[in-house]
């Protein structure tokens, strides 16, 4: 077997995870932590967790309703899980050696006029009839408790559950603990295939092959082509995205601020840096290359901004890139597979940064048969 943290050159293990985003990360954490023997295999491309904006999601964003009108009633009874996975995500930072920026200062959906301001209404009463505490806020209310804010604005919808994290902080912080915990984390692993073996499973790699007895897909966007080799319909794909951060201001912007109507989230950093970003689309990428930034996103994503809080128009744009959104169909999958036991799926839906974590505690829990704090069935990876 190779040593903890090798390159990885194969071996044998109580439990090999694909993916060594955010889910996989708290996976092989939680599960390192109980005693297992974990290794996290990652292949290093087309991660959410590494270009992500870090909104704690968990108001409806507008994009959903715009983009996947069909997929919104599943979409709803899926709401819950958001202000849980926030709370989690409280109680994670609260056990991380360094501290990740997590601040839940409440989320700003805006409305430019009386039409948008009634469709949040209308969101509203979805979101409190599913779990989820939201309310709106006319212009006098909206400006008193974000004077930052155009005063074109027309009101809000206000979600205190609502915030902001540093990704950065928070990933390499989330992989200290996992490697304290003993798992070993082989990046620059591709997994090619996996085989169902006799017993357990045989994984085969670029850099050897990797025995155990069960197999989590945390794969994002990857775990899709993964499953289809073992027969399980999962239809994963990536969705390229663009984002953008400015140099930093003093502090201005105190919430997580999104459109009613329009693709965009907004928030500033402790460092000050403002990041813009909430939906506009990259450029998809050629084979192995990451996704290309389009200059049509950056500006429009920018003039949006400037156009929400008008101080942003007097910043430096100070860098852009691209990433890859995993979709499913907005909702999580999680669970073992019943076609073939010992593979578990380990893919958060919709906002995915926000609701890594709690998925991976809930799968970890099921994995270790102790009791799963939520009703996971309606995630469960043969829906498909
Ligand atoms: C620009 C952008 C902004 C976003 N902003 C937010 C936000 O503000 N808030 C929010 O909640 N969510 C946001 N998201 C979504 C979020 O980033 C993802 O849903 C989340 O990171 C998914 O985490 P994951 O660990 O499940 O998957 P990923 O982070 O995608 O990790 C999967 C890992 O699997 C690895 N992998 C895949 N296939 C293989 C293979 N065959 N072999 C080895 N390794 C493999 C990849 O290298 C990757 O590291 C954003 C996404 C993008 C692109």
């Amino acid at each position: 077997m190779s040593g903890p943290n090798e390159p990885g050159s194969g071996g044998q293990y109580d439990v090999v995870i694909v993916g060594g985003g955010i889910t996989g990360m708290c996976l092989s954490w939680f599960l390192a932590e109980s005693g297992l023997s974990v290794a996290c295999l990652d292949h290093g491309r087309d991660s959410g967790s590494t270009a992500n904006a870090g909104s704690m999601h968990v108001q409806m964003q507008s994009r959903l309703i715009r983009l996947f009108p069909d997929r919104l009633e599943d979409f709803k009874r899926t709401l819950w899980l958001y202000p849980l996975a926030v709370e989690f995500w409280q109680q994670l930072a609260a056990d991380l050696e360094d501290d990740v920026e997590l601040v839940i200062n409440g989320g700003l959906m805006v409305a430019e006029d009386a039409e948008q301001l009634e469709s949040l209404g209308r969101k509203c009463a979805i979101e409190n009839s599913h779990g989820v505490n939201t309310r709106i806020l006319d212009r006098g209310e909206l400006q008193r408790i974000a004077p930052y804010l155009s005063d074109r604005l027309h009101g809000a919808c206000y979600c205190e559950h609502e915030g902001k994290v540093n990704p950065l902080k928070a990933n390499a912080a989330i992989e200290h603990r996992a490697l304290s915990a003993g798992a070993a984390i082989h990046r620059e692993v591709a997994v090619l295939g996996i085989e169902q073996g006799k017993p357990g499973f045989d994984v085969h790699t670029n850099k050897g092959n990797y025995q155990s007895e069960r197999v989590v897909l945390a794969a994002g966007s990857g775990s899709g082509e993964l499953a289809g080799g073992l027969g399980i319909d999962l239809p994963t794909r990536a969705e390229p995205l663009h984002m953008n951060v400015t140099d930093a201001a003093e502090p201005l912007i105190e919430h997580l601020v999104q459109h009613a109507s329009r693709p965009i989230t907004l928030k500033q950093l402790y460092s000050g840096h403002v990041v813009v970003g909430g939906g506009w689309p990259a450029a998809e990428g050629d084979g192995e290359a990451p996704p290309g930034v389009l200059s049509d996103s950056v500006q429009g994503n920018l003039e949006l901004a400037c156009e929400i809080v008008p101080r942003v128009a007097s910043l430096r744009l100070l860098r852009t890139w691209a990433g890859v959104n995993p979709l499913v169909d907005l909702v999580s999958v999680l669970g073992e597979a019943p076609s073939v036991p010992g593979l578990f799926v380990a893919v958060p839906g919709d906002a995915g940064y926000t609701l890594g974590p709690i998925c991976a505690r809930l799968l970890a829990d099921r994995m270790l048969d102790r009791p799963v704090s939520q009703p996971i069935d309606q995630f469960r990876p043969e829906r498909f």
